[in-house]
């Protein structure tokens, strides 16, 4: 159990995993002693910087520990010495966020990208390949563009749709510039919401790997969450998500989180204490308490999800709807949706017939969905990816990928689906009358 309250408790190696109780009741209570805080019965925010010992021994000691393990060589879990390197909310956070795939552990980062560009720091070297699947959140495709490859990190795409022997001609080729290192895939994607096959990525990067270095598959879960895809049952080794979008939950704060095996963790908590971007306490206690209502949100919000991706496709101002429900029975996509998903998530992207102004008219119509970029949350929003999130790709890319300028995205709440369609009819009546009454001037 976590020593909140009692810094001289001593903790134990690894906690034993109540596995007999569903991860929904164990959000409740998991790791944390309310005896050793005032018996409260919820986990106080620890605001402090450092932590005091009674002995320079005792400091000395925990301080060759900590040291000892850096670069992730053991378990053993980190000490409390110093809040940049861990701290009470972080671990409880952490310990909680981990029992919904079974991971080993999770590290919890200050944003989505810290996760992205420590993940990427502390497995990539100057000259690796990293292969990616395409599309990607826009921030992380122009961290990948611009950023790594700044540092000689080399990258290489496939499209998110490729089957196991495409992305296996494009890994021989990438390999030609150096060692496959990395293959990152976003599950499902940001905007289209298109799946890549995480299970054929895994066995390439096994294939691929040479040398004592292997090359890891990275799972970016936002979209899916722990919720709907677990992506160690299809082999990855890391998973990691913006914890701002449905971890979090309720747009009012900004985090990162990575889960994977003990060693791994170990090494990216070492890179944290290094880049220093460590999620603070009141974010990790927001975490913490957004875990509890997890379940229920994801659930009501994809009940809300499908009642508007339904009501998208049979309106003709609709084009077409971006939904991994809608893929066509036959396609490889949807086949893949039924072995790794169980939802199909909250966010549900579409064309609009026309272009760029009736898009742009329909979002400024919209009156009870927020224009607001991110996702997620309780509340609902509404973006447009090609001048937004997706801005930073090259335009004949993001046409490429199907992120045109008639592209809306969605992200689905809390409240009624009845209201959000209500919403939704208004806004795509106004757009079109809109556009009738200027061809009529
Ligand atoms: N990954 C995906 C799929 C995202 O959609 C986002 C943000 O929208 C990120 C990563 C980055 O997360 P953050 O904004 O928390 O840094």
């Amino acid at each position: 159990m976590n020593r909140a309250g009692g810094i001289s408790v001593p903790r134990k190696k690894h906690q034993p995993k109540l596995s007999a109780l569903d991860p929904d009741s164990l959000m409740t209570s998991y790791d944390f002693l309310p005896e050793l805080s005032e018996g409260a019965v919820k986990p106080p925010v620890f605001l402090t910087s450092t932590f005091a010992f009674k002995g320079a021994g005792e400091l000395a000691a925990l301080i060759q520990t900590a040291h000892d393990n850096r670069g992730g060589k053991s378990n053993e879990a980190l000490p409390l010495i110093y809040s940049r390197i861990n701290h009470p909310n972080a671990e409880i956070f952490e310990k909680r966020f981990s029992l919904w795939n079974g991971s080993e552990e999770a590290a919890v980062f200050a944003s989505g990208m810290a996760a992205i560009a420590t993940t990427s720091f502390a497995f990539l070297r100057p000259g690796d390949i990293l292969l990616h699947s395409s599309p990607l959140y826009g921030g992380t495709e122009d961290f990948f563009a611009r950023e790594l490859r700044t540092f000689g990190i080399k990258t290489a795409s496939f499209s998110a749709e490729s089957d196991y022997s495409e992305i296996k001609k494009i890994a021989k080729r990438a390999c030609r510039r150096g060692p496959l290192r990395m293959i990152f895939v976003e599950a499902a994607a940001n905007p289209t919401n298109v799946l890549a096959d995480i299970e054929a990525c895994a066995e390439i990067a096994e294939e691929f790997s040479s040398g004592k270095r292997k090359a890891i598959t990275v799972v970016d879960n936002t979209f899916l969450g722990p919720l709907w895809l677990n992506p160690f049952k299809h082999g990855a080794d890391l998973a990691l998500y913006s914890a701002t979008k449905y971890i979090g939950g309720h747009s009012d704060l900004l985090a990162g989180v990575v889960e994977g095996k003990a060693k791994m963790i170990s090494r990216l908590k070492s890179a944290r204490t290094r880049f220093g971007n460590i999620a603070g306490a009141f974010t990790c206690w927001l975490l913490t308490r957004s875990l509890e209502t997890l379940k229920l949100r994801m659930t009501a919000q994809v009940k809300n999800a499908r009642r508007v991706a339904d009501f998208l496709r049979d309106d003709r101002r609709v084009e077409k709807v971006y939904y991994p429900e809608f893929f066509e029975e036959d396609s490889n996509q949807n086949r893949l949706y039924e072995k790794q998903c169980s939802a199909p998530g909250a966010v549900v992207s579409f064309d609009i017939k026309g272009g760029r102004k009736t898009a742009f008219r329909f979002l400024d119509a919209l009156k009870f969905f927020k224009l607001a970029v991110s996702l997620g949350s309780t509340e609902p929003l509404a973006e447009h990816p090609a001048t937004t999130t997706h801005y930073g790709i090259p335009r004949e890319k993001r046409i490429r990928l199907g992120i045109t300028d008639k592209m809306i995205r969605l992200s689905i709440g809390l409240g009624s689906p009845y209201d959000y369609i209500f919403d939704l009819k208004q806004a795509l009546d106004e757009a079109v009358r809109d556009r009738r009454a200027r061809q009529l001037r």
